[in-house]
């Protein structure tokens, strides 16, 4: 039996319930969720599906990341809310590029691990199911796992496993009606053009569910703990001189109360600048370099190729600007004389993040 699955939440209880309803079964997993936003969360929900079906022996199979082709089947419905029309055609799609899999390998059978999801309609989910997967001449197994203190039972594998658990359904139209009706910054959409991993961001997750992975397989043990923490991320700044923008780079925790000011630099010490505005410090990238302990020739690379996130707080830090210090730090290639303009757009904000701690 072809086993769609979307996550490993709801895989890892639902597969070995499936295992003991139907023992005579070969259950082939079948991750084909295109409909993840962004890559990293897909990659993020892929790599605990593929710990998760390691450990209970079932053979995956990987389908493809067509976020375009999602993206067009779910044109014209982005706005509407979860469980209405959009959920529908994106089971549908994932139901039918599995039902092709499912006749491709030469499976009778399928199901889909959404039928576990306390969030999804079964009756939704059914009806779609057997009709797509008849058109493929394949069977589509309905079975509720909810029942019964299912979900419960569900929750308590979920957490013995240690699985990776998220907390939005997938795709981005989701995610930004949930982060807007919580008030809270959707940070899972900030991509940074320099591949920076941001804390608390998606990637920083990934690498530490990658590091647990070699824990795993050195047979060393660990925790998964929570810490809170004020974190920030910078959405827009610029620096200009007479119009023109000049190559400047923002460093972390760089907070204005107004996103835009003008003025000049009043003050000359220890290789800072002090403007006359918004507590704003400037810095030469030849004093950036000494600080951080880098080489840049010039500012753009540093702003395209930047050091790690610490050594950023490092940087601050060491000119003088420490913990709870939200003065905007900025380095150019060289201060200026005369009048500077200065746009920063950033938030800073209370968040919480998982840490990885060996045993
Ligand atoms: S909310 Fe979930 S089920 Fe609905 S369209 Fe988005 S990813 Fe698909």
């Amino acid at each position: 039996m072809l086993v769609h699955i979307c996550c490993s939440v709801d895989s890892h209880y639902f597969l070995q319930r499936l295992r003991e309803e139907f023992p005579n079964e070969k259950l082939v997993g079948f991750f084909y969720d295109p409909n993840i936003h962004p890559y990293s969360e897909y990659r993020l929900r892929l790599l605990d599906v593929q710990r998760s079906c390691a450990m209970l022996g079932v053979e995956l199979i990987e389908g493809p990341y067509d976020i375009e082709g999602w993206m067009s089947a779910v044109r014209g419905y982005e706005h509407l809310p979860e469980k209405g029309a959009r959920c529908s055609i994106c089971f549908d799609r994932r139901f039918t590029v599995s039902a092709e899999k499912a006749r491709e390998i030469g499976e009778k059978k399928m199901t889909s691990t959404l039928l576990t999801s306390p969030k999804k309609s079964i009756g939704q989910l059914r009806e779609a199911g057997e009709k797509i997967a008849s058109e493929q001449g394949v069977e589509f197994v309905t079975v509720d796992y909810r029942i019964g203190g299912g979900t419960q039972r569900q929750q308590e594998e979920a957490k013995r496993a240690r699985l990776y658990r998220q907390d939005y359904c997938g795709c981005i139209y989701g995610l930004t009606m949930q982060r807007e009706e919580q008030e809270r910054l959707a940070d899972e959409l900030f991509s940074p053009v320099d591949g920076r991993v941001l804390p608390g961001s998606i990637e920083e997750r990934l690498q530490l569910y990658e590091e647990r992975l070699e824990l795993e397989e050195r047979g060393r043990d660990y925790r998964i703990v929570r810490q809170k923490f004020l974190n920030y991320r910078l959405k827009l700044g610029w620096v200009k001189r007479k119009k023109e923008t000049l190559p400047s780079y923002i460093l972390p925790y760089s907070v204005m109360k107004r996103r835009y000011t003008n003025g000049k630099v009043i003050t000359v010490a220890d290789g800072l600048y002090w403007f006359n505005r918004e507590e704003i410090r400037l810095m030469t990238l030849e004093r950036y370099n000494e600080l951080a302990g880098t080489r840049f020739g010039r500012t753009d690379e540093l702003v395209f190729n930047p050091p790690p996130f610490d050594t950023d707080l490092a940087v601050r830090e060491e000119a003088g600007l420490g913990l709870w210090d939200l003065s905007p730090m900025i380095v150019l290639d060289e201060v200026p004389e005369g009048k500077l303009e200065i746009f920063i757009e950033a938030e800073t904000y209370r968040d919480v993040r998982e840490i990885l701690v060996p045993l």
